[in-house]
């Protein structure tokens, strides 16, 4: 028996609230609202949540500074919720701390999708474990061994860190300058082409069809997204 995790929910639009709500409740999740950043802020220490799910459009904070205040305050998973015109905003969070992102409108089946790799981060800390299954692919993190079904794939050091990375955060997006930063260094936040190359090289040796990929994931303009097989968060 698992105890019920508790979501804080910070968003003012009242739609939203009831919609994620009754969503998270009816998967059992526990769920505290509330309305602006400050009273957000202030629940972390009341209310003790598991997870934050926090709208970057809120009324009195910026939602840049309010994910730059949680992360400051801990380490909780942060799902944010963006509107198309925020594109810049939910880049800019998401370099802040966030964990992950979901576009308005999305639907219940992305918000599980999304919960599931997050609350894969709070259980289990995929840092520590030693191989990484999705699908074909297997990858013995310790070793540094790749393979493709029964088939080992070689791999360059660079090509390797840059999966591990996408690795430690399964299921969640992982912004360009973050995979840049890691890999490279701060001096090559900017060299996104980098990335095409290098992450066109991984597709050519792990995906059946590099065009369609299946595992590495391109999130426009954002970054990218390892996926992984949950059945648990089909719905
Ligand atoms: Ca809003």
């Amino acid at each position: 028996m698992t105890t019920s995790h508790l979501i804080l929910l910070i968003e003012d639009d009242i739609q939203t609230r009831r919609f994620l709500k009754s969503s998270l409740n009816h998967r059992g999740w526990q769920t505290v609202e509330a309305d602006n950043g400050k009273t957000g802020l202030a629940m972390l220490n009341s209310e003790n949540p598991d997870l934050v799910i926090l709208d970057l459009g809120l009324p009195d904070m910026d939602g840049i500074a309010v994910t730059r205040r949680l992360r400051q305050l801990s380490d909780l998973p942060i799902l944010i919720l963006s509107a198309r015109s925020q594109e810049q905003n939910k880049i800019m969070a998401l370099d802040a701390g966030a964990d992950d992102y979901l576009t308005k409108p999305f639907g219940s089946g992305e918000l599980h999708a999304r919960l599931q790799a997050l609350m894969r981060r709070i259980s289990r800390g995929i840092a520590n474990q030693e191989i990484f299954e999705t699908g074909q692919l297997r990858v013995d993190l310790t070793r540094r061994k790749v393979f493709v079904g029964e088939n080992e794939v070689r791999i360059t050091p660079i090509e390797f860190r840059l999966l591990s990375i996408l690795i430690r955060h399964a299921g969640l997006v992982v912004t360009h300058r973050q995979l840049l930063q890691e890999v490279w260094g701060a001096e090559h936040i900017h060299d996104q082409h980098y990335l095409r190359i290098y992450l066109g090289q991984l597709r050519h040796k792990l995906e059946i069809n590099p065009a369609r990929p299946r595992y590495l994931l391109t999130e426009m303009g954002v970054g990218y997204r390892l996926a992984v097989d949950d059945h648990s968060s089909q719905d």
